[in-house]
């Protein structure tokens, strides 16, 4: 078997299926072999996390047959190697294909999210241009990460003249600093990855972020964007110019104090601003090495060391499981229990035949992607939103939360049935999702481990060789490993002058914004992954779908010749109190005792809003005039400005 024929005989026939369409351009084979090759019920449930489309073999009656034939016809086509017919799909085919893929409908509204976000289309923009953008529009874009990057690429291809400033001396963010041991992405790759320009060949399902780092490396040099990159180059604040129009940026370069100047600004600088240092006594008095896992030291040697880890949650885990056969003995000190679930594919390669197929056989990585995000498209509000029927009923916060805590705490039992006071340690006391759910890399069997001990507790102080906890538990050890996560400072860290006062002071006494983007009184400036931003789509997802909404508002400052665009105060305050009430009835908001950085200084959820990312896709295609100040250039004639056009759902 050469290996085109391996690789189709391990291929989900259903995506063989697919490709085959398109390869061939004959839609009827959809309807001639797709029957045979349908889910079977229960399948979908295995996609509830993991993303992937499991068990299908021996489905519905002739699903042998179905297969074979249609892997042999895909290989006859790939052999004879012609053009695919297929290559653009219309809407209600896709979703026609979409839906058999996924095995259940594909909502109205998530019709035209999915079509992007699974790739098959590069080109998002809704506006066409009417003028080319001339080369003395400044935009100045801070940040190298996923999404400065991102804007980079859509920046360019909109022929904006563009420069990126980013303090560290090459390009990735957070995958350039997050170096501790186990750091790896939590979303599936084929979905955390830009759809404009995915890739085949993850060779795991959840990548590390060495992979993750070199593939935002890599699409910097295909875009060719390091020319407009300037390294080294730290910004520390910015001012509107009402006079010219313009933001005057502050950086700083080494030892120098650089000014730039630009017609609009891109605030790419990530949420993961600081390391969030927990607030104890002493610890300056601790013999050995302390270390945060945001700013690992990987000369430290930890072999054979007595370890104390704080932190159990995302990188908690990661570390703990990446370390504790290196170390002579690990003590994790848990603040909180947190929500734990089984991955299988957490440390699951992708296979080499997949691999190949992914990369050979056209649209097999548009469907295997579609198929790794195909629940996201679904009304999953309910993991959030409490149902209040279904809590005066059950005491549960809706029947899709408790469906999780289900699968949590089985998961608990099968590991820790025999331990009813390790079971009683490990079981959370607030509802799930008021915390990010945690998958399971290893961390149970680790938590099993002869050396290794997990404790409740809070770290209070240090001294020359132990951490001290709350209660006065004297822990003993070499090394201190702090996992307490980030700050999170939606621009508080900078200098930011707008047109009547600062962002501290816009921010005070939280921070807030319009469609996750914009804040009143900030004109010509986007704050990329502001809040209101996440939560409910992966941060690839939320960084294209902001850029894209970028691209707009500058096209239509460019076609209109606008000066200036300001969201108004009553736009802002009006998505805000609709934000503010939905997200009232969530367990973000009604957490219980759950710790963590969901909530702006332990009190506001202000990190996401509790839309279905479909709508929120929707809301972002276009900006509406009327929720705009805008202010026309002195020579822009008297023109009547066109209001942007509205893609219907
Ligand atoms: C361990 C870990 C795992 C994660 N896994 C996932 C996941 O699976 N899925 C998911 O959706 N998200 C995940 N995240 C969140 C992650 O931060 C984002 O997905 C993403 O990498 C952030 O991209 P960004 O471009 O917004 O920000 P960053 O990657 O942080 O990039 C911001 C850039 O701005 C630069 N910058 C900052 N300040 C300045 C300044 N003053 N001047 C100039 N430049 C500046 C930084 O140096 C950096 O290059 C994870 C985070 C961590 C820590």
């Amino acid at each position: 078997m050469n290996m085109l024929e391996a690789s189709v005989a391990q291929l989900d026939p259903v995506v063989a299926l697919l490709a085959l369409v398109q390869i061939t351009g004959d839609r009827s084979l959809l309807d001639q072999h797709g029957p045979a090759l349908r889910l079977r019920p229960g399948d979908r449930n295995q996609t509830m996390f993991t993303g992937e489309r499991r068990g299908d073999e021996g489905g519905a009656d002739g699903y042998e047959d179905a297969a074979a034939q249609v892997r042999a016809m895909l290989v006859a086509e790939m052999k004879a190697g012609a053009k695919p017919l297929l290559p653009n799909l219309d809407l209600p085919l896709f979703r026609k294909m979409a839906e058999f893929a996924a095995g259940q409908p594909l909502p109205d509204i998530s019709v035209g999210p999915a079509y992007q976000h699974s790739g098959f289309t590069t080109d998002t923009r809704v506006r066409r241009p009417q003028k080319a953008p001339p080369s003395d529009f400044k935009v100045l874009v801070i940040g190298a990460g996923m999404m400065g990057i991102n804007a980079g690429v859509k920046l360019q291809q909109a022929g904006f003249n563009f420069t990126i400033l980013e303090k560290h001396g090459d390009v990735g963010g957070n995958w350039l600093e997050t170096r501790y041991p186990g750091a790896a992405v939590d979303t599936p790759s084929r979905s955390y990855s830009y759809s404009f320009d995915p890739n085949p060949n993850w060779t795991r399902f959840y990548p590390t972020g060495p992979e993750f780092l070199h593939y935002i490396q890599d699409i910097t040099d295909k875009y060719r964007l390091r020319p407009q990159i300037q390294f080294d180059t730290a910004v520390s604040g910015a001012r509107w110019d009402e006079e010219r129009n313009l933001w005057v940026v502050e950086a700083r370069q080494g030892e120098k104090t650089q000014s730039y100047e630009a017609d609009f600004v891109i605030w790419a600088v990530g949420p993961n601003n600081a390391p969030n240092f927990p607030d104890v006594e002493n610890l300056d008095k601790f013999r050995g090495p302390v270390m945060h896992t945001a700013q690992w030291d990987a000369d430290i040697d930890l072999e054979g060391k007595k370890v104390v880890l704080v932190g159990s949650a995302c990188s908690g885990v990661q570390v703990a499981t990446a370390i504790a056969d290196q170390v002579g003995d690990l003590t994790i000190v848990q603040r909180q229990p947190e929500y734990i679930v089984p991955n299988p594919l957490a440390h699951t390669g992708v296979d080499a035949l997949e691999r190949w197929a992914l990369e050979n056989i056209p649209f097999v990585h548009q469907w295997l992607r579609f198929q790794a995000a195909a629940l996201a498209y679904q009304d999953l509000r309910g993991l959030a939103v409490i149902d209040e029927e279904y809590r005066a009923r059950t005491g549960g916060a809706s029947p899709l939360s408790d469906m999780i805590k289900r699968q949590a705490m089985d998961y608990l039992e099968s590991h820790f049935g025999d331990d009813p006071a390790m079971k009683a340690e490990l079981t959370p006391s607030y509802p799930p999702f008021a915390k990010r759910i945690i998958h399971d890399c290893g961390f149970f069997d680790t938590v099993k481990k002869p050396h290794v001990k997990l404790l409740s507790g809070a770290m209070k102080s240090a001294d020359e060789n132990a951490v001290i906890l709350a209660d006065g538990r004297r822990l003993e050890c070499d090394a201190i490993l702090l996992a307490t996560g980030y700050k999170l400072m939606f621009g508080r860290q900078f200098d930011i002058r707008g047109r009547s006062g600062t962002l501290r002071d816009a921010f005070d006494p939280y921070p807030f914004s319009y469609l996750g983007v914009l804040i009143p009184g900030f004109p010509n400036m986007v704050y990329l992954g502001g809040p209101y931003s996440h939560l409910v789509a992966n941060h690839a997802v939320v960084s294209e779908q902001q850029v894209h909404y970028t691209i707009e508002l500058l096209q239509w400052m460019v076609d209109e010749r606008l000066a200036s665009i300001d969201v108004t105060r009553e736009a802002a305050d009006r998505f805000v109190a609709e934000v503010d009430a939905e997200l009232s009835q969530t367990v973000w908001a009604n957490s219980g005792n759950a710790h963590g950085y969901y909530r702006d200084q332990g009190k506001k959820v202000v990190i996401g809003i509790a839309r279905h990312n479909s709508h929120i896709w929707h809301d972002t295609r276009s900006p509406r005039a009327e929720d705009f100040e805008i202010r026309r250039k002195a020579d822009a004639g008297e023109d009547e400005v066109r209001t942007p056009t509205r893609l219907s759902m």
